[in-house]
Parts: structure tokens; C-alpha cells; sequence
């Protein structure tokens, strides 16, 4: 054994990089976790605004691992993209904290704080993200690959263990509520304190660690500035670079003004995420797609493979969608219509997020040992049949809650039980889903392709996010509007069954208390309690759940003998 495995037969650099990993995740999520109830709360936002910009917020957060994989690839390396990015993250959650100290007194900076912060946490993030995750397959020599998928098991228990713990944290200093459950809307600043603080910690553990541990086994360091002399993981004959003509860059220029433009002109509404950051966002995918697809050295195999990659893209979009709705949609019904009390003590509401990070801890291992012994009889299901089952487990957790919230009225309260049922279920699709999809685009694509597979595949998760914006933003008036109305001495429930014409004072009482005067809508449907919202991700993700698994016997041909 070499100096730099330890006994489980893994390397060391892989703690090193779980543990910055997982102080990343940390901040990320815990974050997260209180964002959207900083807005609403703080900066007084709507909730309806408030999803919109998490959900463009992620996406970008998504989309940038593109530009940070491209240029460590080409100039930085690495370990200097992830020193950069976590160092650029826990700047942006600095200036977090002051927009969450000087909102009261300064509405205006506090917001131009929030922007600049979420823009820097943006970049930074995508600095960080793919190359953490890169680093851990190249510490893996050649014959050592087969060690990859438990590699990423334990890497993706490191992404969840910072999770729980961030999820725990911040929420606990900073979303705190008294007794009577009046919210301390000065306490949010701690909790982003506290990701700034895991995030400096994160980068510190890989700044002192990485020169002894994240080495190859002969003691190389891994991650370095780029040399461009690492053709030694190449199958002898297969072109090693990518090289796109004039015509298919034009071409996909061409591909993504239409695309933008199209999602553009049919976006209601004139929030400026919504309009040209999700566009952005889509377009992005599109087009960088084309752009692989107009490689002429591509041969028939390759391209069908690729368009396997396309598939799972496109369908995981649902997935993410519905999933990303526990930091916005699910959080203010914690907030607002649910009873949170457990065994005598009251949760926060951001914290009941956790449950997610927790599940994932629990289930990681039993469900990547299910994979294996079912491969080990032959019957391990294909990638794309695990991925339409996740679909359907989404589907059928947010079936359960629909049914939950039916007969609540406007002022009734979903037990909190149900709401950590929903977690559970949803972490069983997450693990049938997420950590396969990472190496399935590795088998897939061929290696000259491999980053900007990986980038198409990341974007999946961007316009993931963005439709989960826009789906959280019909987030329909929960119990709390109701009351508040009431004591406004507006009838909600008139005004929002056009039953009764609200006087123009009413319109602004209802506006200054951020309370929206009619239904949200999508695609033409009208929502107008929150069971229809609910059913709005059972069909979503029941749909693509069906017509994923009927797709598997085309996708297996196109797969060409990976699974
Ligand atoms: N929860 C995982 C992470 O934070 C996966 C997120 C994703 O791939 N969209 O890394």
C-alpha cells in the first residue's frame, strides 16, 4: 500500500477533498435554506418574486460550472479554480450578512448587497463545483477506475453530510422565531455568517491538505496548471481534441439566439430572471447540444450514444424541478401552513429541509449495495429505467401531500409528518437518479467530449432549477395571506373568486403586504388551492416517468452495450 491510500483502498486525497466538499456544501445549502425567507421576510419581496430569483439563482449557479471547467482545463488547473471559487463564495456570503445587518436601515444597498452577493456566489460556484468533482476521478489511476462508483458513493455522502449540517446550523441562528412564532427578521445575518465562516473552512482544509494527499501515487501533484500532455488516458486511434469549424460555432450562435428569443417572447410577466436569465439558461443547453452534434469525426455509435445523453437531459429537467422546491414553495408552506411541532419543540421552518441531506446520509450506502447486488444477478435495472423511477417516486411523494393539503381550508395545518414523508421518498428518486447520472455521461460520451458532455448534462440541472422557479412561483396563497387579509378587513377569498371587486386602497393594503389580489396561473390553468398546485408536479413528473420507460428499448439499442 502506498503512502497515500489508507486501508479502505482508497486514497487520501479523497477525505481531503470530502471534507472541503462537504464545509462547501455546507454553505451552499445552508444558505439555501434561509434565502428565500430572507427575501420574503427582510427584503420584502413576494414570494412569488422570491422563487423566481432562487430559482435563476441556482440555475446560474449550474450553468457557470461550464466557464469554470473551461478555464481550469485551459489555464488555471484545479486546485487554483477551487481555491478561487470557495474563496469567491465565502466573500459573497460576507456580503450576505451585511445586506442581512443594514436591511432596516438601508432597504436600497441591502438589496444591491443581495444582488452582488448572489452574482459572486454564482461565478464561484462554478469555479468550485466541477472541478472538486473532476479531481476525484483523477486520483484514480487508469486500472483503479472500477473504484470510481464507490468513489463517488462516498463523495456524494461528504455533499450530504455538509448539507445536513448547513441545513441545521444556519436555520437554527438564523431563522428564529419567539414563542408566540413572531419572526426575528434581524437574525438571518447569522445564519449567512455561519456559511461564510464553513466556507472559509473548506477552503482552508484544501489549501493546507492538498500538496500532501491530492497526489498521484507516485507523489505527483493532481489538479496542477494544465500542461496539455495528458494523453494517457486515450484508446489508441480515438481523436483526443475536439475542434468545432466556423460553421457549426455560427450554427449554434444561430441555435441559440432562436431558442432564447422563442422562451423570451412566450415569457409572461416583467421580471427580469424570469425574461432573460431562464432563456439564458435554456438557450445555453440547446445550443451547446447542437454544438456536439456538428462534430463531423463523430461516428454513428458516438452520435447515438450522445443523443442517450440528451434523453436523460431532457427528462431530468422534471426531476430537478420538482425537486428544487424544497428551498422556495415547500419552505413558505413549512413557514406558513404547517404544524412543525416536534415532540414538544417547534422546527424552524428552514430547517425541515434537512430531512433531505439526512435521508441521503442514511441511504446512500444500502442503495448503492441494492445496485450492486442486483447487477452481481444480472438484474440491475438500465441507468434510464432507474432515472424514470426517480420520476415516479417524485410524483408519487407530491401525490401523498396533494391529497394531504385537500381538506385544509385556508386556515388548517399539514402535520409536519407528511412533509418529512415527502423527503424521504423524494431522496429514494434522488439516489435512483443523481450519483448514476455523473458516471453514465462518463461511459457515454466519448472522452473528447467528455467536459462539455458533462457541461450539457450540468445545464440539465440549470434549466432544472429555472422551471422549478417558475413552478414555485405559482405557489398559490397559503393560510397565513388569508389571516392577514382578514385583519386588513379584506375578504381574500372574494377578492380572489372575483366575487368581490377590491377598492383601490384594498388593491395596495393587499400589494404592501406582499399578497397577490388574483390565482396564479400556469400554462393557461388557473391554480387556485394548493392541492392543484401539488398535482401540477404529479402530472409533470408522472409524464416524463411514462414516457422515459417507454423510451427503454430505443434508448438500450442507442446505449450500445453500457448500461
Ligand atoms: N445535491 C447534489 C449536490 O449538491 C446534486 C445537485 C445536482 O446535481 N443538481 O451536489
Amino acid at each position: 500500500m502506498s503512502e497515500t491510500t489508507v486501508k479502505t483502498g482508497h486514497p487520501k486525497g479523497l477525505w481531503v477533498l470530502f471534507g472541503t466538499e462537504m464545509w462547501e456544501r455546507f454553505n451552499f445549502y445552508g444558505m439555501r435554506a434561509i434565502l428565500t425567507l430572507f427575501m420574503v421576510n427582510s427584503l420584502m419581496m413576494k414570494e412569488e418574486e422570491a422563487s423566481i430569483i432562487y430559482g435563476g439563482f441556482l440555475g446560474l449557479c449550474y450553468l457557470t460550472p461550464m466557464l469554470g471547467g473551461f478555464i481550469s482545463d485551459r489555464f488555471f488547473g484545479n486546485r487554483n479554480c477551487i481555491m478561487l471559487g470557495g474563496a469567491m463564495m465565502a466573500i459573497g456570503q460576507l456580503m450576505l450578512f451585511f445586506s442581512a445587518s443594514v436591511f432596516s436601515t438601508n432597504l436600497g444597498l441591502a438589496n444591491t448587497l443581495m444582488w452582488t452577493a448572489l452574482g459572486i456566489i454564482v461565478f464561484g460556484n462554478g469555479f468550485f463545483k466541477p472541478n472538486i468533482s473532476s479531481m476525484v476521478g483523477s486520483l484514480y489511476p487508469k486500472q483503479e477506475k472500477s473504484k470510481l462508483d464507490t468513489a463517488f458513493t462516498i463523495f456524494y455522502m461528504g455533499i450530504n453530510i455538509g448539507a445536513f449540517l448547513g441545513q441545521f446550523i444556519c436555520p437554527l441562528i438564523g431563522d428564529v422565531k419567539d414563542p408566540g412564532g413572531i419572526r426575528d427578521i434581524h437574525a438571518f445575518k447569522w445564519g449567512f455568517l455561519a456559511a461564510s465562516i464553513a466556507m472559509i473552512i473548506g477552503t482552508a482544509i484544501f489549501f493546507f491538505l492538498k500538496n500532501k494527499y491530492v497526489v498521484t501515487p507516485e507523489g505527483k501533484a493532481i489538479g496542477g496548471v494544465p500542461s496539455g500532455n495528458d494523453a494517457g488516458d486515450y484508446e489508441e486511434g480515438e481523436s483526443q481534441k475536439a475542434e468545432f469549424s466556423m460553421k457549426s460555432i455560427i450554427t449554434a450562435l444561430a441555435v441559440f439566439a432562436v431558442v432564447f428569443f422563442i422562451f423570451n417572447y412566450f415569457t409572461e410577466g416583467e421580471n427580469v430572471v424570469k425574461i432573460y436569465i431562464y432563456p439564458f439558461i435554456y438557450a445555453s443547453g440547446v445550443s451547446l447540444a447542437t454544438l456536439i452534434l456538428l462534430d463531423s469525426t463523430l461516428t454513428k455509435v458516438e452520435t447515438q450514444r450522445i443523443w442517450v445523453i440528451y434523453i436523460m437531459s431532457f427528462f431530468i429537467i422534471f426531476f430537478w424541478a420538482a425537486f428544487e422546491q424544497a428551498g422556495s414553495s415547500l419552505t413558505f408552506i413549512a413557514d406558513n401552513q404547517t404544524d412543525r411541532n416536534m415532540f414538544g419543540w417547534n422546527m424552524p421552518p428552514s430547517m425541515v429541509q434537512i430531512f433531505n441531506g439526512l435521508f441521503v446520509v442514511i441511504f446512500a450506502f444500502p442503495f448503492s449495495v441494492l445496485w450492486d447486488k442486483l447487477r452481481a444477478k444480472n438484474r440491475e435495472p438500465l441507468s434510464t429505467v432507474k432515472q424514470s423511477i426517480g420520476l415516479l417516486l417524485i410524483a408519487v411523494s407530491y401525490f401523498i401531500i396533494a391529497n394531504n393539503v385537500k381538506d385544509l381550508g385556508n386556515s388548517g395545518l399539514l402535520a409536519i409528518k407528511w412533509l418529512i414523508l415527502l423527503y424521504l421518498i423524494q431522496t429514494f428518486a434522488e439516489l435512483c437518479l443523481s450519483p448514476i447520472g455523473l458516471s453514465l455521461v462518463g461511459k457515454l460520451a466519448p472522452k473528447r467530449f467528455a467536459s462539455l458532455a458533462y457541461g450539457v448534462f450540468f445545464i440539465s440541472s440549470a434549466a432544472g432549477y429555472a422551471l422549478s422557479g417558475t413552478l414555485g412561483s405559482i405557489l398559490p396563497a397559503t393560510g397565513d395571506k388569508f389571516k392577514k387579509a382578514n385583519e386588513l378587513g379584506i375578504d381574500l377569498q372574494g377578492v380572489l373568486d372575483k366575487s368581490i371587486t377590491p377598492t383601490a386602497e384594498q388593491v395596495k393594503l393587499l400589494a404592501d403586504n406582499q399578497i397577490s389580489d388574483h390565482y396564479p396561473s400556469f400554462a393557461g390553468f388557473e391554480i387556485t388551492n394548493l392541492y392543484e398546485f401539488f398535482m401540477v408536479f404529479v402530472v409533470l413528473c408522472g409524464i416524463a416517468s411514462v414516457i422515459l420507460f417507454l423510451l427503454t428499448p430505443v434508448i438500450k439499442k442507442m446505449m450500445h452495450g453500457v448500461r
